[in-house]
């Protein structure tokens, strides 16, 4: 990803494409979030999504200024705990990402501090069945990447650590967000937000790989 005209199209593309692989699986993430939850994580994506492509198409300026303000308008429209995380997580990773240049070791820094964002408003730690489990393994597998190998490549490599991630939150009780409450009832379903995080970088990747 060199040019930041390249960059502007693959995050407008990236969130169409998320829109519409998470509208797909709205229903199942809504049954994911009924097991402990209140069943709207399906419903509170999409509408985050919708806004958060609106605002990309929208805003001027280089791609880490369209993350932000994605984040943004994610958070405004969707509410819930997980709006204003995911909110956060692309407003924070496109305000360090900035001006570029959007090579994997500036995507690092810049999906760390998003990382640390979230970590610092929600106070969950991997562990608790939150999208943290899906996120966090996800990009310590994407800076173990060579730094100067192309993104795409780096990311389609450290992609199967987020599927594994999300994956393994079946086997967690959780300890943070609504879910908390009827903790013991989530065990043997697979976090909602980590299943829906892993779409996301999912989407990023068919995009990425397409150039
Ligand atoms: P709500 O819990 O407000 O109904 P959603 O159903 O949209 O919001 O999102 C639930 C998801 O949000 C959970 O599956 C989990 O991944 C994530 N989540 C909730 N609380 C936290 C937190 N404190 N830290 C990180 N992620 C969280
Ligand atoms: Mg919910």
């Amino acid at each position: 990803m060199s040019s930041p005209e390249v960059a502007i199209s693959i995050v407008r593309r990236w969130l169409a494409l998320a829109l519409e692989r998470i509208a797909a699986q709205e229903e199942e993430l809504g049954r994911l979030d009924a097991a402990a939850g209140d069943g709207d994580h399906g419903a509170t994506m999409v509408r985050g999504l919708r806004a958060a492509v609106a605002a990309a198409d929208k805003a001027e300026g280089n791609a880490g200024q369209l993350l932000v303000e994605a984040g943004a308008a994610f958070a405004d429209a969707s509410g819930g705990a997980s709006g204003a995380l995911v909110g956060a997580l692309l407003s924070t990773t496109g305000r360090t990402l900035g001006d570029g240049p959007y090579d994997t070791a500036n995507v690092v820094r810049a999906l760390q501090a998003g990382l640390t964002m979230v970590k610092r408003l929600g106070k969950a730690q991997p562990g608790d069945k939150t999208l943290i489990d899906a996120l966090q393994p996800f990009v310590d597998a994407l800076a173990a990447q060579a730094a100067d190998q192309p993104l795409a490549a780096a990311w389609a490599a450290a992609l199967p650590a987020a599927r594994q991630g999300a994956a393994a939150t079946a086997a967690m009780v959780a300890r943070r967000g609504r879910s908390a409450k009827l903790g013991e009832r989530s065990l043997g379903h697979p976090d909602p937000g980590a299943v829906s995080l892993t779409l996301l970088l999912q989407a990023a990747d068919a995009v990425l790989s397409t150039g």
